[in-house]
């Protein structure tokens, strides 16, 4: 009887954890941020969470070698052009959330633009800054991105891989909607004279600079706030031929082994006190949901002289590829 008795509680305690259920992230901010949102989706719903935390770029690259058999459920965050290539190759799944008549237009329309594959979950604006104390004596203060190249900064400049980072691919999807693709290429080219590294993640040049290893490094705007809040002497710059920006998305994976629970995130996602988490865990960006409080610290689009960015254009699978492989090419492997 009494074995019994424990096998049925065993059976019951084994059904209320199943219940509460499971969630696998790929998630592509900040790990403070993915902690922060993996320890409040687990505390508000008991759903455990197992979070990996990588650029957008490499999330895209893994989720597709997964396509046969996905591990994950939902990629939550990093920029929205791998979000929009994985739709397209039918490697996420289409979602209408509740949640979203209360988005910005500009995250309803990555919606749409995905035929409702992927949604907006935060904006920011691409630029640059530079370490105050290193610049005093290269006898220059950029200003533009045209001041990038000037030999002053040879070896002074980091920028992550576009192939990685989503930061990166923004720049690189930037600088041809501003110069065209020739020019734009020149641009790059150029540029790659003046670069010291191209590191994985976009937001480790803002990091890099802070710590004084780099003179200037591009990233978004409000990665590099996040340096300036720790007190770093890092100034940031909206570059004054204008910027290119990113729509942070979120997708659920095709194949989802935890479906429920993902879309359970993903409505929670889109709340304003799960979006509220990412300015207390430091990151700045303009979040989706109008009701959520824009942080102080972020950097204001309406200030920044903003490109019309194509997101359709340069998230598809097409362009994408051509570009990146075209940057291989004729960029990260020229001589300096
Ligand atoms: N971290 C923050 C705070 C971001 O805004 C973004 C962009 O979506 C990323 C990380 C993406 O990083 P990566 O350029 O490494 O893909």
């Amino acid at each position: 009887m009494l074995a019994s008795a424990a096998t049925a509680v065993s059976f019951l305690s084994a059904g209320a954890a199943q219940a509460q259920g499971a969630l696998v992230m790929y998630c592509g901010v900040q790990e403070e941020w993915c902690r922060a949102m993996t320890t409040a989706f687990e505390r508000e719903t008991g759903i455990k969470v197992s979070m990996t935390r990588k650029s957008s770029g490499e999330i895209y690259a893994q989720v597709k070698a997964e396509a046969a058999n996905p591990r994950a459920d939902i990629w939550w965050g990093g920029t929205g052009d791998p979000h929009m290539q994985a739709a397209e190759e039918n490697l996420t799944v289409d979602y209408k959330s509740p949640k979203l008549a209360e988005l910005q237009d500009w995250a309803v329309r990555q919606w749409e633009q995905s035929k409702n594959k992927t949604v907006g979950i935060y904006s920011g604006a691409l630029g640059f800054g530079y370490n105050t104390e290193l610049i005093k004596s290269k006898g220059i203060e950029p200003k533009c991105w045209a001041d990038l190249l000037d030999p002053k900064l040879k070896d002074e400049v980091q920028v992550a891989d576009p192939n990685s980072s989503g930061t990166s691919y923004t720049l690189l999807a930037t600088i041809i909607q501003l110069m065209g693709e020739d020019k734009g290429f020149e641009y790059l080219k150029a540029l790659h004279k003046n670069i010291n590294q191209y590191t994985k993640s976009g937001a480790a040049p803002a990091k890099a600079m802070a710590l004084g290893e780099t003179t200037v490094g591009i990233a978004f705007m409000h990665d590099i706030v996040t340096m300036v809040v720790d007190k770093a002497p890092v100034k940031v710059v909206a570059p004054c031929e204008g910027t290119g920006y990113e729509i942070g998305s979120m997708s659920i994976i095709k194949g989802a082994k935890n479906m429920d629970s993902a879309k359970k995130f993903y409505d929670w996602a889109l709340t304003p006190d799960a979006q509220k988490l990412g300015a207390e865990a430091k990151s700045y960006q303009v979040p989706s949901n109008k009701n959520t409080p824009v942080p102080p610290q972020a950097p204001k689009l309406s200030e920044i002289k903003l490109i019309n960015f194509d997101f359709a254009k340069y998230g598809s699978s097409d362009e994408r590829k051509r570009l990146l492989s075209k940057w291989d090419n004729e960029v990260k492997n020229l001589p300096k």
